[in-house]
């Protein structure tokens, strides 16, 4: 339906608050269900497809259930989620209903989600749609493929970190594209996760041998809200292997980002997508990254996702008028004050 090919877009008016002067975002809000999930979605929905299954299923933070369920439906195939209650991004919940998912609430978060579809896919209930499925992180590569067919290869590659799917794949990608001599060298990746949902972080900086689950993950980006990434064994090889790192960045930095984004740039994402700039923020203030160096930071999802956020945290300039005159005045006073 038209998934990948996102745009690359070279940010021209934020490089100065960022400190780095060549940052491209890779607007992966732009794809059919807004999110990168459909990278990945389109080519397991059609193995499912291929191999004659009937019902497949998610547990999801919300974009994978949205993702699912809207390519489950082009495939003619129904589509079960789990989620986790009370934390799914308004817009995200919206498309799985819109796409006539069957909805399985648990209470808990999206850990608890997943313990249930991987048990329900070892009774052979459901075909799992999950970043366990290996198709996934096949359609999800190609978003190294595009950038490096754009741009060569960048210094940096910057994204969130959920469950780590996607770090895994971009690396996945790029040491492919290596290994076919298509490129001679490779990018460093960062993985930026919440504060408080930031288990590769504590065991990338402690020097884990093994990851320590956060119990309790907390953030306004519901999308990383994750306390036990599946994929942590691979997105740690990753981030070793290219020399990069996985940070941390906190919720104000995350909805500081996203208006840098918004309102210099007019490039619109939801917060887990801002976290990715808020760690390019902090990785040059910190003097990782060098302010002449490629970076590329992966948008991951669209800012209608969440609808919430931007209504609870932003201050909304509405000025109400009395009248049509009154309307008019209004707009002379404001005229003044931005011709001033
Ligand atoms: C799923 C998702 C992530 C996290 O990706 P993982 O593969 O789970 O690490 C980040 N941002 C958005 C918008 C997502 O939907």
């Amino acid at each position: 339906m038209g998934e990948g090919g996102t745009p690359l877009i070279r940010l021209v008016n934020s490089n100065s608050i960022l400190g780095v002067r060549e940052v491209y975002v890779k607007f992966d809000g732009a794809n059919p269900t807004g999110s990168f999930k459909d990278r990945g979605m389109t080519v397991a929905i059609s193995i499912a497809k291929y191999i004659g299954v009937g019902i497949v299923a998610c547990a999801s933070t919300g974009n994978t259930s949205a993702s699912m369920s809207a390519y489950a439906s082009r495939a003619g195939i129904k589509p079960l989620i789990v989620l986790p209650k009370g934390r799914i991004a308004r817009g995200k919940l919206v498309q799985a209903i819109l796409h006539g998912a069957e909805i399985v609430l648990v209470k808990g978060g999206f850990d608890d989600a997943l313990k249930v579809i991987i048990e329900a896919s070892r009774r052979g209930l459901v075909y799992p749609l999950n970043s366990i499925n290996p198709w996934r992180i096949e359609g999800q590569k190609t978003v190294a493929y595009e950038i490096v067919d754009e741009i060569g290869v960048p210094d940096w590659i910057v994204l969130p970190v959920g469950n780590a799917g996607n770090i895994s794949a971009v690396w996945k990608g790029l040491v492919e594209l290596k290994r076919a001599g298509l490129i001679d060298r490779l990018p460093r990746l960062v993985g930026v996760q919440a504060s408080g949902a930031a288990p590769l972080v504590e065991m990338f900086r402690r020097g884990y041998r093994i990851l320590k689950p956060v119990d309790n993950p907390e953030t306004i980006a519901t999308a990383i809200r994750i306390g036990k990434p599946v994929n942590w064994v691979r997105a740690l090889r990753a981030v070793r292997e290219s020399r990069g790192l996985f940070i941390d960045v906190s919720d104000n930095d995350i909805i500081g980002a996203q208006k840098i984004l918004a309102r210099h740039e007019g490039i619109g994402v939801e917060p887990a997508s801002a976290a990715a700039i808020a760690g390019v923020a902090k990785l040059r203030k910190e003097g990782i990254i060098d302010r002449d160096e490629r970076v590329v930071a992966i948008a991951t999802g669209h800012a209608l996702k969440d609808p919430d956020i931007i209504l609870n945290h932003y201050n909304v300039r509405v000025h109400e008028a009395s009248s049509i005159d009154n309307a008019l005045s209004l707009i002379r006073k404001i005229t003044l004050l931005n011709n001033s």
